[in-house]
């Protein structure tokens, strides 16, 4: 039997990673490559689910164990943000635009990770790299990732690869980069709205570690500053919840306004020490956050910078 391999992404996947596995998958195919699928690590959220529908793709196959397969990784390297059982997974690649994680491997592999607003940013880097002009679907695939990521190139993670690249992918996807990045924002910001708490605090949920602190960031898009107020006993109720049940150290929820270019954090836990140098002052269990829109970029590592700083104080 043939060995087969699935590319995946993260848990509580995105747009990104969704799309990113299905495009490299399908790019490992055309090289030649047999028996290389695509995967999914949970359910699709809203957007992934309008997009794979707009290009005509069939959702990928969900994996729910790592235990015993070939995989390659996008989208992510820490093991808190991976299948269940990675460490008895044969990773044979991995593509990747987030800090290095704590993925350990027993032998050398093809890292490929690069600081770029989207993984789909370096997979369609690659099609053209190989000479192979992606097909309309996986074309749009990766530009709705790219314009997802982004958040329109909003975001700071926003480099020239990716707007050259959207720009490229734009004509073959046959899309208009401003109207569809639009479509894509008013999904994510109306379903995320219009959504329940659970949904709000676990479909785009990671977790980090952060110095010795397991920290989980749930990040959700509003086109309002004030839209989630309303629901906030409830939210933070499910984030408790959330907390409890991982066993984490704080719950972060960072509700960001596309608009306005700010993210508000709130926060449940302990340690709040560590989130508030990181930060500032809570204000009512809430700080806002001007300019503040990237987890990866923006909130971990000042979290880490507060978490060594804490190490280093007397006891
Ligand atoms: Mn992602
Ligand atoms: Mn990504």
């Amino acid at each position: 039997v043939d060995k087969q391999t699935y590319v995946v992404g993260h848990r509580n996947p995105d747009t990104d990673s969704v799309c990113s596995a299905i495009a490299y998958a399908e790019l490992k195919s055309l090289l030649g490559h047999t028996g290389v699928h695509p995967a999914r690590a949970g359910a699709l959220n809203p957007e992934t689910a309008f997009v794979l529908a707009y290009f005509g793709v069939r959702e990928p196959d969900l994996l729910t164990d790592a235990a015993g397969l070939e995989l390659i990784l996008v989208d992510h390297n820490e093991v808190g943000q991976a299948l269940p059982n990675i460490e008895q997974a044969h990773v044979t690649e991995i593509w990747e635009h987030h800090r290095l994680g704590d993925l350990r491997l027993p032998e050398p592999i093809l890292i490929h990770c690069e600081p770029v607003g989207a993984t789909a940013t370096l997979i369609a880097e690659q099609y053209f790299t190989h000479g192979i002009t992606p097909p309309r679907a996986m074309a749009g695939l990766l530009v709705a990732s790219i314009l997802s990521d982004t958040m329109c190139f909003r975001s700071p993670t926003t480099t020239g690869k990716d707007r050259n690249l959207a720009a490229r992918l734009a004509p073959l996807a046959e899309v208009d980069l401003d109207s569809f990045g639009k479509r894509l924002q008013e999904t994510r910001a109306s379903t995320g709205t219009r959504r329940s708490p659970a949904h709000i605090v676990r479909d785009d949920f990671k977790e980090f570690r952060i110095g010795e602190l397991r920290i989980g960031i749930a990040q959700v898009e509003v086109m309002q500053p004030q839209a989630l107020a309303g629901l906030r006993p409830e939210i933070l109720r499910e984030m408790r919840a959330l907390r409890d049940s991982a066993g984490l150290a704080q719950v972060i929820l960072m509700i960001t306004d596309v608009q306005s270019e700010a993210s508000d954090l709130w926060v449940v836990g302990n340690h709040l020490d560590v989130f508030e140098r990181a930060f500032g002052p809570l204000q009512e269990g809430t700080v806002h956050l001007p300019g503040c829109m990237s987890r990866k970029k923006q909130v971990v590592p000042r979290l880490e910078a507060a978490a060594a700083g804490s190490r280093l104080e007397p006891a």
